[in-house]
């Protein structure tokens, strides 16, 4: 079945390659309407790639990331819009420094959230995804856009809320992405280990096992597995459209596709709010949706 309409908010051009990108790849290309929304514009992102760090590149760096992200949405058969905040950038040192004035983290949460509200009364999604109240990583970017879509798929669907920005449209489901899952680093460590070679992501590996110390393994809050192995190299060659951001020859691509196609075939996602029944656990992000056609058409028509 098509038409239905999957948004996924993220902070920063390339967090939609790294996080769920396969899965957007999936509904996009069931016919489904994907929109990644983009909060800022990676203005503070600095060069990754050594290839990249050439003269010419950071003078222009605004433009070459939109260049990036147009190659990377075109990659995955997705649309893409920006909402036109400043990244914040990492801070960095002990104590960490002020954020930089004008910066995303640093926008009232209230305005922030109108603009993202605008977008979906606009696009209409069924599902919305984005970051778990952590981040995903600490990165005050990531932590604002997890406070911004929380509060966006709470608001939009009341007219009393931002009613200059457009008419109220009911979001069904809102997803977190867990892509940083301790369990299938450590099936691809095992599997390394039984052919005999060094696993490449060790450093990865030792650092996943302290984060899991410390919150449990995100496996613990996934809900929603969705098999889209057959896509993993839509998510590559997006990953690489980020060239000043990603190195082709570091960890992201350490793991032979083939393995991660045999061995870890999904990406995982935690259902945070529904408004239609479903049960867990599930393997759609439209899940209770696809079947319940009349809660579909009766929302419609109330915010037609
Ligand atoms: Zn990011």
């Amino acid at each position: 079945m098509s038409g239905l309409r999957l948004m996924a908010v993220h902070a920063h051009p390339d967090d939609e390659s790294s996080k769920g990108a396969a899965t957007t790849a999936k509904y996009a290309a069931e016919g489904n309407d994907v929109l990644v929304v983009t909060l800022t514009g990676g203005e503070r992102g600095s060069i990754l790639n050594p290839a990249m760090d050439v003269p010419g590149i950071l003078d222009r760096i605004d433009e070459v990331r939109r260049e990036e992200m147009a190659e990377a949405a075109r990659a995955l058969g997705v649309r893409q819009h920006w909402l036109g905040f400043v990244d914040s950038g990492l801070p960095e040192g002990d104590p960490l420094p002020p954020l930089p004035e004008g910066s995303f983290a640093l926008v009232p949460l209230e305005e922030a959230t109108e603009a993202l509200v605008r977008v979906v009364r606009e696009f209409k999604p069924h599902v919305m995804t984005t970051y778990d109240e952590n981040g995903g990583y600490p990165h005050p970017d990531h932590i604002m856009c997890h406070k911004v879509s929380v509060a966006a798929f709470e608001a939009a669907g009341d007219p009393e809320r931002f009613p200059d920005a457009g008419a109220p449209w009911t979001p069904l489901k809102l997803y977190y992405d867990h892509g940083f899952s301790i369990q299938r680093m450590e099936v691809f460590a095992e599997e390394f280990e039984r052919i005999g070679e060094p696993f490449p992501m060790q450093e990865w590996l030792d650092r996943f096992r302290a984060m899991a110390a410390e919150r449990g393994d995100i496996m613990g809050r996934v809900t929603t597995q969705i098999e889209c192995g057959k896509y993993f190299p839509q998510r590559d060659d997006a990953l690489r459209a980020h060239a000043t951001q990603i190195d082709p020859n570091g960890a992201f691509f350490a793991i032979p596709m083939e393995m991660q196609q045999r061995l870890w075939p999904t990406e995982e996602f935690e259902l945070a709010r529904t408004r239609v029944r479903t049960e867990i656990p599930e393997t759609d992000l439209f899940a209770g949706i696809r079947e319940d056609e009349d809660a579909r058409t009766a929302l419609e028509d109330t915010t037609r």
